[in-house]
């Protein structure tokens, strides 16, 4: 079985147009409209061919059927986040590197601690911006392991695979 790597993060960051990015296809739902990617998402990253892995894109809507735009989106996000990385090798809990920290990622966050699996902070959309200064503001988080990419402009993506691949 391949190794698993599964994508957590509040709507809208980019989850799946990583999962995209990193898999090739257009298996995951992209949309402007939070909320839109309504299952979880498999496909296998081939980036680097020798070393395939798993990656699940897990977004959306939570389990028991809570409705992001009606529920509690911090924790129904968070359950989501909690269940794709208890099925995980690895996590990537992806931010959005043009808004900044927010309540949500705080909650994931805390969840995501919880468990014992291994998480690097993957800061998206940094497309445009000053990468340095993104990375800067989730400082306070205290990831050792921070990878800067942009999903939709496929940048940062093999020294991601790179990382993912010496913690698997
Ligand atoms: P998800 O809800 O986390 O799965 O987010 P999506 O993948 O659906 O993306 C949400 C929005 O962010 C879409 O409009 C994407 O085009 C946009 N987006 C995703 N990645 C990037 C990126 O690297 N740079 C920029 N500028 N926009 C992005
Ligand atoms: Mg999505």
């Amino acid at each position: 079985m391949l190794p698993l790597v599964a994508l957590v993060g509040r709507p809208n960051v980019g989850k799946s147009t990583l999962f995209n990015a990193l898999t090739r296809t257009r298996d995951a739902l992209v949309h402007d409209q939070p909320g839109v990617t309504r299952d979880r998402h498999y496909g296998v990253c081939r980036l680097d061919e020798a070393r395939p892995f798993a990656l699940v894109d897990t977004g959306g809507i939570a389990d028991g059927g809570v409705h992001l735009v009606t529920g509690d989106l911090a924790g129904a996000t968070a359950r989501q986040a909690r269940a794709g990385a208890d099925e995980a090798d690895l996590v990537l809990f992806v931010v959005d590197g043009r808004e900044g920290p927010s309540s949500v990622d705080d909650e994931i966050l805390a969840w995501l601690r919880k468990s014992d699996k291994p998480v690097f902070l993957v800061v998206n959309k940094t497309d445009g911006v000053d990468a340095r200064a993104a990375l800067a503001e989730f400082a306070r988080y205290g990831f050792r392991d921070v990878v800067p990419v942009s999903s939709a402009h496929r940048q940062g993506l093999d020294d991601l695979v790179e990382a993912i691949h010496e913690r698997l």
